[in-house]
């Protein structure tokens, strides 16, 4: 799409005069020239300040980065580029604004033939895809233990990163937990409705996603969890055939579609009824037990905090006036502001007031889990959800995090050195090291001193090719020329 202004192939990239930060620690080196060559950082040694420009290599490509501050590329570890037919847009809009990899989030045995062949729908311009499941399971794969165990032994075979589970009812759930943990397969997604979440970490799900979502986590976080869980349960449940035909598949991939824009639009008045009474009974005593035994168990948080956001505060004027809604073709937007309205019409301002007073306990309990030590990794959850622009989503999740009273140098780890350790390639990726892949950012501020420093992206290197201020402009406007004019 693009011709990025330097290195590709063989020909040395020299970031000259540029302070490295430490991501294990937040130090920072000043006065370094970092040597990239065949995607690799080759070398990183002391600026000399007398050779004017002096590369490392005569045929090397220099990029002055005094004043600058090198980080990894921001990883997006909750998103769904892939599961658009046409994603190369969101692709270049998340290389844009610095994501060098995501975890795709919802996979099927089509993505992981294409990703063998090599022929997933990736352009020079993309992030890399860091991991990859099989498909949701769903009470339509695993509506019976049977059912969930060969599914999580078929999707093994098909050589799936992790299972990602779905909406599958907590009878189901651990039996497919057991079944994988079996297999060394790790498992991502959402519990169950009413389950116990201690329960959960201690059979070994990998990492939660949405903090909960729904009333899970909240609801055991509760001084009233008994009493809240028993309501839960009798609940109504999301009644689907648990009789496999393919075209139900396709007949519930749609349904889900349409679910996942605003999943809160489908809450009933029982239902924030008893998400009020965990707001009101929420208790940090709680919260800070189940951050020890998320510690306790290595079972990791990815809170997806502006994915709550866009929920639970669907219809407000943040969203729809959002300047990066231009990126987004013009059929997403009217879907989105589909789904505001269907928010305001649906809920009276109490249950509006449930929920932002639930996001706000939302964010007390990130702070709770962060202080608490819980892994904890940075992700989006764009594309599919309402107001999820690719790429700028994850800079509102920072900010989000940052609001939530986190760190801004665990707010950088999460999205740098922590996913790394989660997906167990430390060794090539997560601090600025020799050795390790040239997927990193320039930032124009230091991002151990506030949070908002990881918007100011004045360059990205992706796999070796820099993109300069210029490139990541055009990259955006690229984007944003092929959606017709609104
Ligand atoms: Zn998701």
């Amino acid at each position: 799409m693009t011709a990025p202004t330097a290195a590709t192939g063989s020909r040395p990239l020299v970031l000259r005069n540029v302070t490295v930060v430490d991501t294990r620690d937040g130090a920072l080196a000043p006065g370094l020239d970092v040597v990239i060559a065949d995607g690799i950082i080759a070398e990183i040694t002391t600026t000399d300040p007398d050779a004017a420009t002096a590369p490392a290599a005569a045929d090397a490509a220099v990029v002055d980065g005094s004043g600058r501050y090198l980080i990894p590329g921001f990883l997006d570890m909750h998103a769904h580029p892939l599961n658009d037919k046409h994603p190369a847009g969101g692709l270049e809009l998340m290389l844009a604004n610095g994501i060098t990899g995501f975890r795709q989030m919802a996979g099927s045995p089509q993505l992981l033939r294409e990703r063998d062949a090599g022929t997933l729908p990736l352009t020079d311009d993309s992030p890399a895809v860091l991991a990859l499941p099989g498909a949701l399971l769903t009470p339509l794969n695993a509506g019976s233990i049977p059912a969930a165990v060969a599914a999580v032994r078929d999707q093994a075979a098909q050589g799936a990163d992790f299972i990602k589970i779905a909406l599958i009812t907590p009878d189901v759930f651990f039996p497919a937990v057991a079944e994988a943990r079996k297999l060394g397969i790790p498992v991502a997604g959402h519990l169950p409705a009413g389950i116990d979440v201690s329960r959960a970490s201690r059979a070994g799900i990998r990492a939660i996603e949405h903090l909960g979502p729904g009333l899970t986590i909240i609801a055991g976080c509760s001084t009233d969890e008994v009493s809240l869980a028993e309501a839960i349960v009798a609940l109504p449940a999301l009644r689907l055939p648990s009789v496999r035909l393919p075209f139900m598949d396709r007949i519930l991939m749609r349904v889900l579609r349409r679910v996942v824009i605003n999943p809160v639009n489908r809450s009933t008045p029982a239902e924030i009824e008893i998400l009020q009474q965990a707001v009101d009974t929420f208790s940090e005593e709680r919260a800070a037990e189940l951050a020890e035994q998320f510690v306790t168990d290595g079972t990791w948080q990815v809170p997806t905090l502006i994915r709550l956001r866009t929920q639970y505060l669907c219809d407000s004027a943040e969203f729809s006036d959002d300047p990066d809604l231009r990126y987004m073709a013009e059929s997403t937007t009217k879907t989105w502001q589909g789904a505001a309205a269907a928010f305001t019409r649906k809920f009276p301002p109490p249950s509006r007031a449930t929920f932002r007073a639930a996001y706000d306990v939302l964010l007390r309990m990130t702070k709770i889990f962060s202080d608490g030590g819980a892994p904890m990794l940075a992700g989006s959850d764009a594309v599919g959800a309402a107001w999820e622009v690719p790429g700028p989503s994850l800079h509102r999740e920072f900010d989000e995090l940052a609001r939530a009273g986190v760190p801004a140098l665990r707010i950088l780890q999460m999205t740098t050195r922590d996913p790394a350790e989660f997906l167990g390639t430390g060794s090539t990726m997560g601090t600025v090291d020799i050795g390790k892949n040239a997927d990193l950012v320039l930032l124009d501020a230091n991002p151990v001193d506030a949070a908002a420093a990881l918007h100011q992206v004045s360059a990205v290197i992706r796999a070796g090719r820099h993109y300069s201020t210029a490139d990541l402009a055009t990259l955006k406007d690229q984007v944003r020329s092929a959606h017709p004019a609104t």
